[in-house]
């Protein structure tokens, strides 16, 4: 039996594979969702559901029948597909339904779709397919997910400087197999981050481009997909000249364990002394959680950025959005807006979602008053409906080019206050290794990586 699973980054899933190979599985990642998937997702499930849905479900159904049409033989015995479902307050609760809808209606009235959140019946269903969502099932996910997160992080933060055209992509590619290889033997994982630390080291890089810095945010599918669901942004930034700064799915992880412990402490007037006990797990749960990423980021020379305080993000948003509205990225959204403007992190924030998604629209309500607050923030909502693509796009690029100009005058600025000339980058560039080296930790003073990069020079 092998089990199909998909929806996160090429980096994500190829790691997952890895994990779960060393668990005896035999695994399949969905390709990344495109436009001919959305439409399949749109011919078989219901009306007036989000786009992620049809992008995912329709994803599947498309691979189930591309197995058939090859010739493959009992698909629906042979496949099982295993998902994370919920019963949350947006669309999203309406996930697992529609997966069974879809398959059904496609003709696989037999293919078993689980989710992590079986009920104990259906357990037994797991036991037939030979699956057991563990400890181990779900500490070798969450390793293999934060590897991802933390090799994207590296990727798009060297990419847009490579001297040597696809040498990052090189880099990540050589990377990945590493990371698979041990996974799947069970080997040590900080062993294998050093040397891909030092084989990081040995890409060079020009940092002195002064480049706007855009963080990718938005609804959960809509800002991690790298495919059509995005349109390609991340990859589409970087060819525009800019640095984009995708986010870990760590953080989702923190956030959810966030949300529990506020949901412990809404309930303790019940029951103090069971509250005090499970928030406390929880709170060992996320310190394990962050321990964990930060000793794979300290493998790594602490390049990647660490995971933000979910507290803070609440903090910024609260003024904004009830943090007890789950839905979706819940106030998320607005906070992570904040975070990157007040701590310096991005010129600009595109928040990326679905038409039609509800929680996304309610919190784009209050971007306008969020953006005047910050005393005019570079900010730009798209609504990704896999057509529309140029008029998406030429959106960001207006606002991209203003995120250019404050990129400029920041480098320029910065050069001036230090007092280091065109020729002091040179001459430094020649004599310093670590200038060039995409290994390099740069200081944070400055937004744009190029003025960080100033700090080094003299
Ligand atoms: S967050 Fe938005 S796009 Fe995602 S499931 Fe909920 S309503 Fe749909």
């Amino acid at each position: 039996m092998k089990i199909l699973y998909g929806g996160l980054t090429y980096a994500h899933d190829f790691l997952i594979k890895g994990a779960m190979k060393r668990l005896g599985y035999e695994v399949e990642p969905l390709p990344t969702p495109d436009n001919e998937a959305l439409k399949v997702g749109k011919e078989y499930c219901n009306k007036g559901q989000c786009n992620p849905t049809y992008y995912t479900v329709g994803n599947l159904v498309k691979t189930l029948k591309e197995k058939r049409e090859k010739g493959e033989k009992d698909v629906e015995k042979n496949y099982v597909f295993v998902t994370a479902g919920a019963c949350g307050p947006c669309r999203f609760g309406m996930y697992e339904m529609e997966y069974r809808k879809a398959v059904r209606d496609a003709g696989f009235p037999n293919f078993k779709i689980l989710t992590f959140e079986q009920s104990s019946a259906v357990l037994e269903e797991m036991g037939e397919a030979g699956i057991r969502f563990d400890k181990d099932f779900f500490l070798s996910l969450m390793k293999a997910v934060f590897l991802g997160d933390l090799i994207n992080d590296l990727y798009y933060k060297t990419k847009p400087y490579e001297v040597i055209p696809n040498s990052v992509d090189e880099w990540k590619e050589k990377a990945l197999n590493m990371l698979y290889e041990t996974l799947r033997k069970g080997k040590s994982i900080l062993k294998t981050l050093r040397v891909i630390k030092k084989e990081l080291d040995k890409v060079k890089v020009n940092y002195f481009q002064p480049k706007p810095k855009v963080k990718i945010t938005g609804e959960f599918f809509a800002q991690t997909t790298e495919g059509d669901g995005n349109y390609r942004m991340a990859r589409w930034l970087i060819e525009e000249g800019a640095e984009p700064i995708v986010e870990p799915v760590a953080t989702w992880i923190e956030y959810l364990i966030y949300e529990k412990i506020l949901d412990e402490k809404e309930k303790s007037f019940k029951n103090r002394k069971k509250a005090f006990k499970n928030i406390l797990l929880l709170k060992a749960l996320n310190a394990y959680v962050r321990g964990l990423y930060n000793l794979y980021r300290f493998a790594l020379g602490n390049k990647p950025d660490p995971l933000k305080s979910q507290k803070k993000i609440a903090e910024y948003a609260h003024r904004y959005y009830n943090v007890r509205l789950s839905g979706g990225e819940g106030h998320m959204e607005v906070g992570k807006h904040i975070y990157m403007i007040k701590h310096k992190k991005a010129h600009m924030v595109i928040s990326v979602k679905p038409f039609g998604c509800m929680p996304s629209t309610q919190s784009d309500g209050v971007q306008s008053k969020v953006v005047e607050d910050l005393g005019g923030s570079l900010f730009v909502a798209v609504e990704t409906s896999g057509d529309a693509e140029a008029n998406a796009k030429s959106r960001v690029l207006m606002k991209l080019y203003e995120a250019r100009m404050r990129a400029i005058e920041e480098y320029e600025n910065a050069k001036r206050k230090l007092g280091i000339t065109d020729r002091d980058i040179e001459i430094a560039m020649e004599r310093k290794k670590k200038l060039t080296s995409a290994g390099t930790k740069l200081p944070h003073k400055y937004v744009s990586t190029a003025a960080n990069a100033l700090l080094l020079v003299k």
